[in-house]
């Protein structure tokens, strides 16, 4: 039986490539230097499609040629797969890109300069919110009402740290959400007060929903707008595909996808997580709608273990260096999470949960384990978002529990400038353990974490590759001996990224009958020297067969 069943395979296997041979292509892609992401044929030259399908890849595309097919020579530029990103906070993002950016603000006086100048340009008296600042910028002082209320008038303004674990609120904001010198910490967060006992305006983790929660959601259009917005810079960075972790409570984004999707606007493939808390109502919504299609994907649920290592409160099992007292914090009650991390996991549901101490690692992991335990083995990839202080045993874990690390490097370049302050060697040298994960067999995943970091992929490589801190400090790397090849950084931008949004048998490789999603480079990311990687630019990306981008004055 078994052999005939092979027989057929074969038999028909060979009738659908003989047949393919007469299918002519829309597009043909070819003197192009192709890394397929395909092990059985990892290199190749030309690349034919029709429709959304890539319909072959190889050396000789002659056959595939039509009286209308398009040739387009790329002139021996490289080829890759479509890139996917693990990990953003898309809207946000998008939203970002038309507000106050404080990213690159260096002291706290351009702080000021640089919101007065945004506020003299509004002409109404909305919100302002964003900015991305870091206090690490400027030494670690951390912002203060008062360094803002003289430029930002009737304002109520709300600036979050680029991690988005604090922010900081001026009077008139605090006055709205009713923060005063009484107000105490809600569980999971810490209102900074001063020496008189008085509000900063800087609020924890989980006390900065006592401001989010006055804050007025986004009106649809504004939501439209900065979804655009996002879309066209993911693609002029050779995005074709990003999981996004919301930015607005989850089921807002969502919508707004949606909304993009059945008005024919969503060009970008988007896998959507909601929150975990909310798993009941994904379970309803995924037994009415599925889990969506190839553009548009839902089903995943995202939960929180802890904070960050730069807001100090990343879950340790030891106290941080410059905050002996502290060990960070659970920003979820865990007896909940573990609760619904079972619960979700029973119907189905795809969980990935952020994780950043080494601690809150470990418990995620045994969480995990207790899930599978107790709901039987079934293909469920659990994912951990940052996975990024693991203990030596979390190491292996992973690999031995089928659970995806789901990492950002480019947080490796950053926060290596100033790790060291808060966590001693031997916690440093087991961060970011890239390395190691993939010598486990782990399937290591990567993004950016935008707006956290730059929503690009190139930066992402290079930061595996190459560790040099954005300092330019450690010319061989941090922790040298947890850097990467450049094909295992591509793998965790194409490949590995499909397989842990369950889509591994239509997207991450270039090979004929998956969906035609690609990205032609500047220049040869395995020829140029690591230090240059940062500077190869996209030359064009094509998703689903259409051509979405294409920088101009190549
Ligand atoms: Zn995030």
């Amino acid at each position: 039986m078994e052999k005939f069943l092979n027989f057929f395979c074969y038999s028909l296997l060979f009738v659908l490539l003989s047949c393919s041979h007469h299918i002519t292509a829309d597009r043909i892609y070819f003197n192009a230097k192709i890394w397929t992401g395909d092990s059985s044929n990892p290199a190749a030259t030309s690349l034919a499609m029709k429709d959304s399908l890539i319909i072959y890849v190889g050396d000789d595309y002659e056959s595939y040629k039509g009286a209308a097919t398009q040739l387009i020579d790329l002139q021996g530029k490289m080829v890759v797969p479509g890139f996917i990103d693990n990990h953003t906070h898309f809207l946000g993002g998008g939203y970002q890109l038309a507000s106050v950016n404080l990213r690159s603000v260096k002291s706290p006086k351009e702080f000021v300069a640089t919101l007065h100048q945004y506020v003299f340009a509004l002409t109404d008296n909305r919100w302002i919110l964003g900015g991305d600042w870091d206090h690490e910028a400027w030494g670690g002082e951390l912002p203060r009402k008062e360094w803002v209320d003289s430029v930002t008038g009737n304002h109520p303004v709300f600036l979050n740290r680029y991690d988005g674990h604090m922010a900081m609120a001026n009077s008139v904001a605090l006055k709205l959400a009713g923060i005063n010198k009484n107000t105490m910490n809600p569980p999971g967060g810490e209102i900074v007060k001063d020496v008189a006992g008085n509000p900063t305006g800087v609020l924890r983790d989980e006390a900065m929903n006592l401001v989010y929660k006055i804050i007025p959601d986004p009106s649809s259009s504004v939501l439209d707008e900065s979804l655009q917005r996002a879309i066209q810079h993911a693609f002029e960075h050779g995005l074709t595909q990003v999981h996004d972790m919301s930015s607005y409570g989850g089921w807002l984004d969502l919508s707004t996808y949606r909304r993009a999707y059945a008005n024919h606007r969503l060009d970008l493939r988007i896998y959507s997580f909601v929150p975990i808390y909310t798993w009941k109502k994904l379970d309803s919504f995924v037994k009415k709608n599925g889990w969506g299609n190839d553009m548009l994907r839902w089903g995943g649920l995202k939960g929180f273990v802890d904070g960050s290592l730069g807001s100090t409160t990343a879950w340790f099992y030891q106290p941080y260096l410059d905050a002996p007292h502290s060990t960070g914090l659970q920003v979820t009650d865990t007896n909940l999470l573990r609760q619904w991390v079972i619960e979700a996991d029973a119907v189905g549901l795809h969980i990935a949960t952020h994780a950043i101490g080494d601690r809150a690692n470990d418990w995620i992991l045994g969480v995990y384990e207790e899930a599978e335990n107790k709901n039987g083995k079934k293909d469920r990839r659990f994912r951990v978002e940052h996975a990024q202080h693991l203990t030596e045993s979390a190491i292996t874990r992973f690999r031995a529990l089928q659970v995806i690390p789901s990492m950002q490097p480019y947080h490796a370049i950053d926060d290596g400038k100033w790790a060291a302050k808060r966590l001693d060697s031997d916690r440093l040298k087991r961060t970011y353990a890239f390395k190691s994960l993939l010598t486990t067999g782990a399937n290591l995943t990567f993004g950016s974490d935008w707006t956290v970091a730059p929503l690009d992929p190139i930066a992402g490589i290079y930061a595996a590759v190459t560790r040099r801190t954005l300092d330019d400090k450690n010319p061989d790397g941090w922790y040298p001996q947890e850097k990467i090849s450049v094909e295992d950084a591509l793998k965790c931008y194409t490949v590995n990224n499909a397989y842990a949004g369950f889509q591994e048998n239509k997207l991450g490789k270039l090979k004929a009958g998956m969906l035609s999603d690609f990205v032609v480079l500047s220049d040869n990311l395995f020829s140029v020297a690591p230090e240059k990687i940062r500077d190869i630019k996209v030359l064009r990306t094509v998703v689903n067969g259409k051509e979405v981008y294409l920088k101009k004055d190549q």
